[in-house]
């Protein structure tokens, strides 16, 4: 192979894995701009879910069923958000513990709570 030819072949290896890489991080800043926008939502169920309290208490209102459906869709929303944080965590080369401490993804044991990580 001549050196042009040879050239031509690493810089299309090397296009070829920058736009790999580059590909990686609109994914993870993508998963990073949705987590965010899924932790605003909960915030905003959250928020509902006490003004029904209140009213149900305050005004005696019967809200249990907006309350029940409330806290089931908080609790989807926060098993999302928290597999999504993980895969931005391992993006990172990181792991999350069940304590939400964030550890280097070769640690053994967490850093914060000092519990053996899998
Ligand atoms: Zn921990």
């Amino acid at each position: 192979m001549g050196i042009f030819e040879d050239t031509v072949t690493k810089a299309r290896e090397l296009l070829s894995e920058t736009g790999k890489a580059t590909g990686e991080v609109i994914a993870v800043q993508k998963l990073k701009f949705e987590a965010t926008s899924l932790k605003s939502a909960i915030r905003k169920n959250y928020e509902l879910l006490g003004q029904y309290t209140y009213r149900s208490v305050v005004n005696e209102e019967d809200n249990a069923e907006a309350v029940k459906a409330l806290t089931q869709e908080i609790s989807e929303q926060s098993a999302k958000l928290k597999s999504m944080q993980e895969e931005i965590a391992s993006s990172k080369g990181k792991v999350i513990c069940e304590c939400g401490g964030v550890n280097n993804a070769d640690a053994k044991f967490c850093s914060t709570c000092g519990k053996e990580l899998k």
